[in-house]
């Protein structure tokens, strides 16, 4: 058994994934590492500081630039990039969509234009696998299309039909690949992805047909993409419940502190987001007490850390008042030290969540962590 129920509260999950690379204690927060390496001058090194239990790689961006087959070639990501914990590889079908020059959908796949040089490239299911296969990661992502959380119910009806074929062909694929001599992570698992845009009934009826296919988790794709919170929450609120229990589900691209906490309530329990490294990158930066923007005047002469009581590289040993001069000054640490610590306080809560958890205690912990986020500094 890959997935461990270990405890549940309401509809909660507290669990524990046992991987080729490593077991993923969840609800799990998986730190965005684009193309392998988190923006802000973060190594791997540093994730091994920071809690990090996985770390996320993007095909899409690796296949255009450097390339998956060279990466095959020098012994996959893993030993590339130096981390021997659990990676997790998106399918390339979001950044196809929503970043490359589409040229045309077709049911093979998709054509599309390389946003690095602009150079033709061709993927569908079976090349998105291929892909994963050879950057060898611990978890790939099927193939699949992200529909605007706003397009009309035809073009998602259609849409989601053609994802759930590309499943089927992303599962033999990966099958046919985990099986050859030269394969570097013969373990390599396979998440199915649910889209249906904000169609509470498409989503539902998709959710049945690929938990048939007993594929090792989860996702629920497509949302965080232009609808609203309370949209989002609803979503799942009716999805959810179709996904296997028994297994990891993964809310992907999502989110605040916030949505975090109302979606592990909601049954997730594995999460990525660019926010806390983008944040960083701007110098705001999460507390307890919610957000701050050290490029305030404020915080010049404060020389207090980014949060009392911190464990992370940063508040261990610099303040708010060195932090600000450093980003004011456009040197880099400055913006390392503010990524480093907002990993650090998602991978923390993450840790929080998992106590409260098994300690029966995730309501409680859940309101008084975000009255304390809102209710701000002083
Ligand atoms: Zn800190």
């Amino acid at each position: 058994m890959k997935y461990e129920l270990l405890k549940t509260e309401g509809k909660a999950k507290r669990g524990r994934f046992h991987t080729v690379h490593g077991v993923i204690e969840t609800p799990v927060f998986m730190n965005v590492g684009t193309v392998a390496a988190i923006k802000g001058a973060v190594s791997t090194d540093d994730l091994r500081q920071i809690k990090t239990q996985v770390e996320l790689s993007n095909t899409y961006h690796l296949h255009v630039r450097t390339g998956d087959k060279l990466i095959k070639e020098l012994g996959g990501l893993h030993k590339f990039m130096a981390w021997d914990k659990p990676i997790l590889t998106d399918s390339g079908g979001f950044q196809v969509f929503s970043l490359a020059g589409i040229r045309k959908i077709k049911e093979e796949g998709v054509t599309f234009n390389s946003h690095i040089d602009g150079r033709k490239i061709f993927m569908g299911p079976e090349e998105s696998m291929q892909i994963q296969s050879n950057l060898g990661s611990t978890i790939a992502m099927a193939f699949d299309e992200c529909p605007p959380a706003l397009a009309e119910r035809k073009y998602v009806e259609d849409s989601v039909a053609r994802t759930t074929r590309w499943l089927n062909r992303c599962k033999a694929e990966m099958a046919r690949l985990n099986s050859l001599d030269d394969t570097i992570n013969k373990e390599q698992l396979l998440f199915g992805i649910n889209q249906g845009a904000v169609y509470n009934d498409i989503r539902i009826e998709h959710a049945k047909i690929i938990s048939e296919l007993d594929l090792p988790g989860y996702a629920v794709g497509g949302l965080a993409v232009g609808e609203s919170h309370e949209q989002m929450y609803d979503v799942l609120d009716h999805v959810v419940p179709y996904l296997p229990q028994n297994k990891p589900t993964y809310l992907m691209g999502v989110g605040t502190p916030a949505n975090i906490l109302e979606s592990v309530e909601r049954g997730i329990d594995f999460f990525d987001c660019v926010y806390p490294s983008r944040n960083g990158r701007h110098g705001h930066v999460y507390t307890n007490h919610g957000k701050l923007n050290l490029f305030n005047q404020k915080f010049e002469k404060d020389m207090r850390p980014i949060e009392e009581g911190c464990g992370c590289p940063a508040c261990r040993t610099y303040s708010r008042a060195y932090i600000r001069h450093l980003l004011k000054a456009k040197e880099m640490l400055g913006m390392r030290l503010c990524v480093l610590h907002n990993l650090y306080f998602y991978n923390t809560m993450m840790e929080e969540i998992r106590d409260a958890l098994d300690a029966g205690m995730f309501a409680t912990y859940k309101k008084n962590k975000l009255a304390s986020m809102e209710a701000g500094e002083e």
